[in-house]
């Protein structure tokens, strides 16, 4: 019988297949790079009858709705195509005054944050600087990272419970209620297909390497020439490329 590891190594080796087929195919340019993304954003759309383990043993489906926003507030760790795909978006969906408001917050909230590893952020914040405070919902919702997708819990009251105690990180606490494996599947995947094309992906921080996109001139284009805009901007403890 097949175990949960036996699954996520077939389906790690499936999705770097696929990803290395598709930059093979169509290079490794912004649009290539945003639709294999958009690839993992459809397949985290279509999870929603997925069931979880709940606290008590038996299966539910997740708890998680808008408004609810305890889990964005610990490190969110994404890559750089992925930045740059919430950049753009940011860029696309706000007017310059409202995009310039929310850059400031990002670079303020970076000063707080650079460094702490998620442990830390989650004993003493600050919130995810993208969050909206006053309805308690992501504010580029459609182009968040494949991190705050594969968070998915099955308990509030576990998600509550650690926020108000902060002892540990949420995707921790109870029996584990939370899925978010998928998530890691799918940065592997591309990856291991990227670093075979010359472009190797470090975990990064999002506060740090949005900073970063918004600090040079033509982000995108620089690192596809192989400039490493992101040295500075590594999740801590996280210095070698994902393999
Ligand atoms: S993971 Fe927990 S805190 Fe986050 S949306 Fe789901 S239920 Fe709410
Ligand atoms: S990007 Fe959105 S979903 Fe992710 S932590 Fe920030 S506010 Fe939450």
């Amino acid at each position: 019988m097949k175990t949960v590891e036996d699954r996520k190594a077939a389906a790690l080796a499936f999705e770097a297949r696929f990803a290395a087929d598709h930059f093979s195919q169509h290079g490794v340019t912004r649009q290539s790079l945003y639709s294999l993304l958009e690839r993992y954003h459809q397949a985290f759309d279509a999870m929603g009858d997925v069931r979880l383990p709940t606290p008590a043993g038996s299966l539910a489906p997740p708890a998680c709705s808008k408004g609810c926003a305890y889990c964005c507030r610990t490190i969110i760790v994404v890559t750089a195509p992925e930045v740059f795909y919430l950049a753009d978006h940011i860029g696309r969906s706000r007017l310059p005054a409202a995009h310039a408001e929310l850059a400031a917050h990002v670079r303020a909230t970076d000063q707080v944050t650079r460094g702490k590893p998620g442990d830390r952020r989650w004993s003493s914040g600050p919130s995810c600087p993208l969050l909206d405070e006053a309805d308690q919902a992501c504010s580029v919702y459609p182009a968040r990272p494949i991190a705050c997708r594969g968070v998915l819990s099955s308990s509030l009251e576990g998600c509550k419970a650690a926020f108000a105690n902060r002892a540990s990180d949420p995707r921790f606490a109870g029996a584990r209620p939370f899925l978010f494996q998928n998530s890691e599947v799918f940065l592997r995947a591309m990856a291991i297909a990227l670093a075979a094309a010359g472009h190797p992906l470090h975990r990064l921080e999002l506060n740090a390497a949005l900073v970063a996109v918004w600090s040079v001139d033509n982000p995108m284009d620089r690192w596809l020439r192989g400039e490493d805009i992101f040295k500075d901007a590594r999740a801590p403890g996280a210095s070698a490329p994902i393999s």
